[in-house]
């Protein structure tokens, strides 16, 4: 990888790594990989839809206790998403969806079982009857100027390409996701390389 490094914090700064050798080695170790004596797994049950009112839900008798939707749980409050950007909406947002799903992967039901097989087979086992609503996207493939989603480099590509494309010509530097030096392809890339030809732009002026 690009050996270019920022002081600072946040956005844009590299971060010294300390996990590679372990993750290298298969001894990375995750949440789901601590065992604490007497833990439940938890699946979620998700909305494949990306706009949908939920008719009804059924859940098997068997699963009764062990599996919650938002009816089961009145005590638990909607999340209010707190904007001062001025015009935008602070929309209520239940951890659980009620009568609506709002996006693919909106949780409508947390699954409760000893393993995380269990808890899928019990998520599987529910029946979401769904009015299917209209949703707005966009064909990102046949986009003709996009030609797919975000960009994913060839390899070589920071071998052989980055550090001579990030590097200014004259008056010219070139800046996007795609050059971005963490984050490549992503809106955090983005922002740091906005960042960085925004600075140099400054100090060449
Ligand atoms: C479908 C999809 C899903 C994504 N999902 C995520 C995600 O979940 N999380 C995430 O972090 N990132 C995601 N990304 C990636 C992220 O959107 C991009 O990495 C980021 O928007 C790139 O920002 P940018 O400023 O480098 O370029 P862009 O956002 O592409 O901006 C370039 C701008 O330059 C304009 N332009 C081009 N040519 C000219 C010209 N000749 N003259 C004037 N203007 C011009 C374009 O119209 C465009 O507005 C996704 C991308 C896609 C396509």
């Amino acid at each position: 990888m690009v050996a270019e490094t920022r002081a600072g914090n946040g956005v844009g700064a590299s971060l010294l790594r300390k996990e590679d050798a372990r993750h290298l080695a298969g001894r990375g170790q995750f949440v789901s990989d601590l065992k604490v004596p007497g833990t439940i797994e938890v699946a979620f049950l998700r909305s494949p839809h990306a706009n949908a009112r939920i008719k009804s839900i059924s859940v098997p008798p068997e699963a009764q206790g062990h599996v919650f939707t938002a009816a089961d749980l009145p005590r638990v409050q909607p999340i209010r998403i707190a904007t001062n950007a001025p015009g935008a909406k602070s929309p209520l947002w239940p951890p659980l969806a009620t009568d609506r799903v709002r996006y693919v992967g909106d949780a409508i039901a947390a699954c409760l079982a000893p393993t995380r097989g269990e808890a899928e087979d019990l998520a599987a086992e529910i029946i979401v009857e769904y009015e299917v609503l209209e949703a707005t996207a966009h064909d990102w493939l046949a986009d003709e100027f996009a030609r797919g989603t975000w960009a994913i480099h060839r390899p070589g590509w920071y071998e052989h390409h980055h550090a001579a494309m990030r590097r200014p010509e004259g008056r010219l530097l070139l800046a996007g996701s795609d050059l971005a030096n963490g984050w490549s392809g992503f809106i955090d890339g983005a922002i740091e390389s906005g960042l960085r030809a925004g600075a140099w732009a400054a100090a060449t002026a």
